[in-house]
């Protein structure tokens, strides 16, 4: 788990204190509390991060809450997957899986015990005609017509409600607040709402259903939580979670409000994020382009690194952006540790040695993780035919282009030194092959004579390999902040999935499997898909590209356009 934070963000200086005056008895105890209408975003990811963090720091408890309280957009698969996000983000909540319908028989009595204390009341106003005489920041509003009638009018309204005796929304049990209080969220506000609609937990058992506002603080008073932490948008609902609790006279949790996570080039916000996947500019919930944690660990993210980020964006107060790099940074960060590396070649182009012999293989050594002498040496089959990346040839090279080209002697990775000597064209006139030269004296990549060369390139021989199929993915949009375009689709990006069928992979790979990490060098990180490869058709996703890590194994040398993607 995380280690211990070196400096106090507001939230821990706010339970330090309340540990100071013993407000709640030295006790942390936060939630998480997902409503189950959509997959989990990076957003939620630094809020669970948050809640299980600080529970973790102060050896209290985080429990994982499902606020189930909107029958008409939530469903048991999000259930599952928030569930399986939540544990693959490694947080545990032991038998602290709550779901807010579970208290709906308790929240309704004490909806009974407002009305008897007359802090409630049934109001037959439409949801428009509430609206309507709502006010606004300016203009208080008018009481609805119905704010006096009398508790047993209203129990008996509200048990019919509940009974099903009336339509859909023809009436709603109303807080009885003041309806020209100068917050809106206190102008009477609506506690329960009828709605005939099937509940993924208690089925037709009920057709009221309570609004966030009157169910939250009642989920966190039943549960003993004692911080309740939300992001700032509920800043101006605080004075009705506190309203309500000090109506019933139970106990009280405290609010407290951070700034949400905002990202560049990706949206957070779930209603859009079900319409890319509904009108199908994605493949599901868990393409690895979308910002959702199924997306993310599909795309080759670790945990890891996931919560190494939300620890790096901090707990603030006020909005802001954060880059997208910053998240990459996080994950090549962990992986650069991690992923063993091997050669793989994404847009091959055959080289054949002349002067090697046929049939032979020669087995090379190679490190398998610089950063990680524990992770050992593996052998590499060279052999007379092999496979470089298309980019590491140019017949005409650029002034600084240090790789192959005719006449030009380079070093395969691990290898030899060899020459172009030949280039074969077809009769279109395209690069069809190679021929080079290698030096047997220079096995192992260096030259006894002291000769040097400016360029490194990978390679994959074109006999001992595996082939797989590999996608590269980029930025979803095109824009830095989406959500403000007109029209979310038109910032789409088109480019965001490059798709290469043919490559190849050094044999080592054929025991790969899911949730494995590799860096191929000079391309980036990738692991296997977890819903398309299987064993007869390897598919690898790129997560991220590496950024100037052939730097470090030779001086000069111009990272490849693919390596950079
Ligand atoms: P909505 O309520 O509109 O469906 P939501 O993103 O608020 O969407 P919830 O399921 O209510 O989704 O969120 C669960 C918890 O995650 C809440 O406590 C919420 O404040 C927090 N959360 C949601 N989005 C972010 C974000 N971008 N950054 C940090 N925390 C977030
Ligand atoms: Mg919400």
């Amino acid at each position: 788990m995380e280690a211990e934070k070196p400096y106090k963000n507001f939230i821990q200086k706010i339970i330090d204190e309340d540990n100071l005056s013993g407000k709640f008895n030295k006790n942390v105890h936060t939630r998480f509390p997902p409503e189950p209408n959509g997959y989990l975003h990076i957003g939620h990811a630094k809020s669970i991060c948050l809640n299980f963090g600080l529970a973790h720091q102060y050896n209290g408890l985080c429990n994982l809450r499902f606020d189930d309280t909107n029958p008409i957009k939530e469903e048991d698969e999000y259930v599952k997957a928030i569930i399986e996000d939540v544990s693959w983000l490694g947080f545990d909540w032991g038998d602290r899986l709550f779901y807010a319908s579970d208290y709906f028989d308790q929240m309704y009595e004490f909806a009974v015990f407002l009305i008897q204390s007359k802090k409630a009341y049934v109001c037959d106003l439409s949801a428009d005609e509430v609206r309507a005489t709502r006010g606004n920041l300016k203009e208080a509003g008018t009481d609805s017509p119905f704010r006096e009638r009398t508790v047993d009018e209203s129990l008996l309204l509200f048990t019919q409600m509940k009974n099903g005796d009336f339509e859909d929304g023809s009436r709603t049990l109303r807080a009885k607040i003041d309806m020209s209080h100068p917050n809106l969220n206190m102008r009477d506000p609506v506690m329960y709402r009828i709605l005939k609609a099937n509940h993924h937990r208690t089925g037709d058992k009920w057709c009221i259903y309570p609004m966030y506002d009157w169910a939250h603080g009642l989920e966190d008073s039943l549960e003993g939580i004692t911080h309740s932490i939300c992001t700032l948008e509920f800043e101006d609902h605080r004075l009705l979670y506190d309203w309500y609790l000090n109506q019933l006279d139970t106990y009280h949790p405290q609010q407290i409000e951070f700034a949400r996570l905002n990202l560049n080039f990706t949206i957070m916000s779930k209603r859009w994020l079900k319409k890319l996947v509904d009108d199908g500019y994605v493949s599901g919930w868990d393409d690895p382009r979308m910002p959702t944690i199924s997306g993310l660990r599909r795309r080759g993210y670790t945990p890891e690194s996931i919560r190494n980020f939300a620890e790096k964006v901090g707990v603030a107060k006020r909005d802001n952006v954060v880059e997208m790099n910053l998240l990459e940074h996080s994950l090549r960060e962990d992986l650069n540790k991690k992923a063993n590396r091997v050669m793989g070649v994404i847009e091959p182009l055959k080289i054949v040695i002349t002067n090697f012999p046929e049939n032979e293989i020669d087995y090379l050594e190679a490190i398998n993780n610089p950063e990680d002498e524990s992770a050992g040496k593996r052998r590499i089959a060279f052999t007379k035919e092999i496979y470089i990346e298309r980019s590491d040839f140019m017949e005409e090279p650029f002034r600084k282009y240090f790789r192959l080209a005719p006449g030009r002697e380079v070093r395969l990775r691990y290898a030899f030194y060899i020459t172009c000597v030949d280039v074969i064209k077809n009769s279109k006139g395209q690069i069809i092959e190679l021929h080079c030269t290698y030096d047997p004296e220079t096995r192992g990549g260096s030259s006894p004579d002291g000769r040097k060369v400016k360029g490194t390139i990978h390679w994959v021989s074109s006999t001992e390999n595996i082939e797989a199929e590999v996608r590269l993915y980029d930025r979803l949009f095109l824009e830095p902040n989406p959500s403000k375009s007109d029209n979310i689709n038109d910032t789409l990006n088109i480019d965001s999935l490059v798709l290469k069928k043919t490559c190849f992979i050094e044999t080592e790979m054929k025991k790969a499997s899911v949730g494995e990490f590799y860096q191929f060098e000079r391309l980036g990180y990738f692991s296997l898909d977890n819903i398309d490869s299987s064993p007869e058709h390897f598919v690898f996703n790129r997560s991220v590209a590496l950024r100037d890590s052939w730097k470090k194994i030779e001086k000069g040398f111009q990272t490849s356009k693919i390596g950079c993607g």
